[in-house]
């Protein structure tokens, strides 16, 4: 038998959040009703007119030519304007590369930037994810630091931060990656704390990866700022958005990446058309009907989060031992369980939970600074996180 799966770390790897989705499986198999509170997708469906376009597209014929690597020339100059208009980012509709989600966004991005020995400095707690996408660039590390929770409880002056990153780079060190609104704190890092990082950026001769998946999902009026509308960003600065959050669309797998024109033959010519030979058409037209249609579907659901995060932060920060930093965007929270744990580690905790029907995810997901931490996803039926807060406390 020859060996099938090739010996490489990145393909046997295992996620807790497989972990986790595995043992609800099982549980709900043994007839327990689980509480999903560890799925970072939302729980609303795609807006009907958003569906409706890709419906017209597809019965139009929108289905048998291979479309633009890059993307259809009327997304992605839709994308350019929004850019410009909301993001604050003169971009070049050749600039912009529509891709599979936000995840194959990061790829592109990950694979053009980062070579052999190169480092990226990963600020953290980080998405599960950044990890592996990585580590699929061969011979490429990272570094963590720590920063989120640091910025958001307010103990990092703009200074402080910026020689906390000069601090943590590294010889190898190319870029940065950093995303807000973050995920798994909801943290939103304010244009003052943007602009140490640009500084830094700029000091050093970096390039910074700006995720901003969770762009729109914003509350108490917090607002997103993107790294690559400050000075001297634009030509370092590659940004990754995603649909999935925004107009729920995670099942469409639509997202796109804009680049510094550096990046032009490399990104759609090299990367998606290797890779994917870019989405597929109809699904474009859907995009282009989310991105030029009515946005008020974004603040309904952004609403429901934020009225959501309230009833997790009270709910869970009354129990002993546990502090719930309050999210300022995206739709979830990072309780510290530190209290409430003999080791420091919430693997336990996460474990007994679960047994009560409530699926969380460990925060050694998400670094390995942040082991004390779970994560509790906001994107849950009111209901379901009510009764998620009772069985906990119980
Ligand atoms: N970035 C972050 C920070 C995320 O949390 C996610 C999804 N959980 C993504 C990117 C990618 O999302 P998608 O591929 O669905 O667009």
């Amino acid at each position: 038998m020859p060996r099938l799966v090739a010996d490489r770390p990145v393909l046997h790897a295992s996620s807790d959040l497989g972990r986790v989705m595995e043992a609800a499986r099982a549980l709900e198999r043994s007839g327990t009703r689980v509480l999903h509170l560890e799925r970072g997708e939302p729980d609303f469906d795609t807006p009907p007119h958003i569906v409706e376009a890709l419906a017209r597209a597809a019965r139009d014929g929108s289905t048998h030519h291979y479309p633009d690597p890059r993307g259809v020339a009327a997304l992605r100059e839709a994308l350019a304007a929004k850019l410009a208009r909301e993001n604050g980012v003169a971009a070049h509709p050749d600039d912009v590369v529509v891709t599979v989600g936000g995840t194959q966004a990061l790829h592109l991005a990950l694979q053009a930037l980062l070579g052999p020995g190169d480092e990226i400095l990963v600020l953290s707690p980080h998405w599960m994810a950044i990890p592996a996408i990585v580590s699929f660039v061969d011979g490429a590390r990272l570094r963590v630091l720590p920063a989120y929770l640091e910025l958001m409880s307010g103990a990092w002056s703009p200074a402080d931060f910026a020689a906390a990153l000069r601090a943590a780079l590294g010889p190898d060190t190319r870029g940065i990656y950093v995303n807000t609104p973050n995920n798994p704190t909801g943290a939103v890092l304010a244009r003052e704390h943007l602009e140490a990082l640009a500084a830094v950026a700029v000091e050093r001769d970096l390039w910074v990866l700006s995720d901003e998946a969770y762009e729109h999902l914003l509350f108490d009026g917090a607002r997103h700022v993107s790294p690559a509308s400050l000075p001297g960003m634009a030509e370092r600065t590659v940004s990754a958005f995603t649909f999935s959050k925004s107009y729920a669309m995670t099942g469409w797998r639509v997202g796109y990446v804009h680049a510094p024109p550096a990046l032009r033959g490399v990104l759609g010519p090299r990367l998606s058309f290797y890779s994917t030979h870019g989405q597929s058409a109809a699904v474009q037209a859907a995009a282009l009907a989310a991105v030029t249609g009515p946005q008020d579907c974004v603040e309904r659901m952004r609403r429901s989060y934020e009225e959501r995060r309230k009833l997790v932060v009270d709910g869970l920060g009354g129990i002993p031992g546990i502090r719930v930093p309050v999210p300022s965007g995206a739709f979830y929270a990072f309780p510290d369980a530190a209290g409430a744990l003999a080791g420091g580690d919430a693997r336990e905790l996460v474990e007994a939970w679960l047994a009560s029907g409530v699926a969380v995810l460990p925060g050694s997901a998400f670094g390995p600074a942040h082991g004390a931490h779970v994560r509790v996803s906001l994107a849950t039926r009111r209901e379901d996180l009510e009764e998620a807060v009772r069985r906990v406390r119980a």
